[in-house]
């Protein structure tokens, strides 16, 4: 067990951490004013290498590993959530389940365009009434010939309207249970296709939250990603990296709250002292310490397993449900430590308190990850209906 990172990965760390001081930190605050970051700043991520890392060669990719990209995450994260969930979405997620479940046809058609920020991509999981319950969703694939028709509802897309290509998850020809869901590549320009608005959303306010509909739309079967039949377990396995990389963004942002905190404790004075002077304080600085590392570490395992970008089950919800919740727990105490000046929109703490409370819902929820180490501790498999 090697806990020192290559002097690669340290230097990609500074490349990082380079980019998201001179062209990330600046505007953060902004495009969270505006709800709105744009393609041009997108595209930017793609041309510094961030797209793809977790992508072979082959495909267009940079034929990283699953820990560099996390680290990359992890750093931009520091001064920016809206833009690090770009990057794990287009390292992690769909992309993947393509890489390991799609065609040769379609890693070649779609993958090198993802990688160079032509293209983007959504996930198109969630429901109105289907969200934890994710076995029972209705969105319908019906056989049409040469195609598919799709019809159905799809809300809390991130991404939604704006990104080309979104991976639907869709039940095939009405077959009943998890056996009928399959994975299907939609492009925003098919006929039938439709953005169905925005949802306010508290924080990451930079990337839409939004509502998807298809009505009769046609999708060719080339675009069948993951057929009906295959194993449910084994089609949501490519979202556990998709975990492990929302993990690194709540460490990255807790770390960025940390940081400023303990800077700005470290400066107030009362009483004649400084914050940072008395132990309740410092013990405050060691618990948040205490937390980050123990994330990091837990992500930095799952990340470490990780096979063609695919990780464990186990670890990546181990990591998720504990670094989602630390991040919580050290953003709302820096806000503390900062008094009520850390409460003001005038300080980045209060969006990054916004930013992380939506890890322990997107992506799986943390009573859903629960609920997946209990079955691995319990060795049996835990039916909710
Ligand atoms: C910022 C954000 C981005 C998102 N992006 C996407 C995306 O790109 N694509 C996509 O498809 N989805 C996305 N989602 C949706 C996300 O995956 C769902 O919110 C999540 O799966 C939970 O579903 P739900 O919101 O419907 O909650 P519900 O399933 O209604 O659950 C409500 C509460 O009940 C709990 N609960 C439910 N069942 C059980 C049970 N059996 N035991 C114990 N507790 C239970 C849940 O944990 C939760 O706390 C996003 C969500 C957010 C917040």
């Amino acid at each position: 067990m090697n806990f020192n990172l290559s002097s690669e990965q340290q230097e990609q760390v500074q490349a990082a951490r380079a980019f998201a001081l001179e062209r990330i930190a600046p505007f953060a605050a902004q495009w969270d004013r505006d709800e709105h970051i744009s393609r041009q700043q997108i595209q930017s991520y793609a041309e510094a290498g961030f797209f793809g890392m977790t992508i072979p060669v082959e495909y267009g990719g940079h034929g990283r590993s699953a820990l560099d990209a996390v680290l990359v995450i992890e750093e931009i994260a520091r001064h920016c959530g809206i833009s690090a969930r770009l990057i794990v979405d287009h390292n992690f997620g769909a992309i993947i389940t393509i890489l390991n479940f799609g065609t040769e046809e379609q890693k070649r058609r779609i993958l090198p365009d993802i990688c160079i920020g032509q293209s983007l991509m959504s996930i198109g999981m969630t429901e109105p009434e289907a969200g934890s319950a994710l076995t029972d969703l209705t969105t319908a694939a019906q056989t049409a010939g040469s195609h598919y028709s799709i019809n159905g509802t799809k809300h809390w897309i991130t991404g939604a309207g704006e990104r080309e290509y979104t991976l639907v998850y869709a039940r095939f020809d009405d077959i009943p249970g998890p056996k009928g869901i399959g994975a299907i590549l939609v492009h925003r320009d098919m006929p039938g296709f439709k953005y169905a608005g925005r949802i306010p959303s508290m924080g990451v306010r930079g990337v839409q939250e939004g509502i998807l509909e298809f009505h009769d739309m046609q999708v060719p079967k080339e675009n069948l990603v993951v057929p009906p039949g295959s194993a449910f377990s084994q089609l949501m396995s490519a979202y556990n990296g998709q975990r492990v990389g929302a993990s690194a963004v709540a460490l990255g942002i807790a770390q960025g709250a940390f940081d400023f905190a303990k800077a700005y404790a470290d400066q107030r004075q009362q009483f004649g002292r400084r914050i940072t002077d008395f132990q309740t304080s410092q013990f405050k600085l060691a618990d948040m310490a205490i937390e980050l590392d123990a994330a990091r570490l837990l992500i930095y395992r799952a990340a470490s397993q990780a096979k063609a970008a695919i990780t464990d089950r186990y670890a990546s919800s181990v990591a998720k449900v504990y670094a989602s919740e630390m991040a919580l727990r050290v953003a709302s105490e820096a806000i503390q430590l900062c008094g009520a000046q850390g409460y003001s929109r005038l300080l980045p703490l209060e969006r990054m308190f916004r930013d992380v409370r939506c890890f322990t819902l997107a992506g799986g929820s943390a009573e859903m990850q629960r609920i997946g180490i209990a079955t691995k501790i319990l060795g049996r498999s835990l039916p909710q209906h």
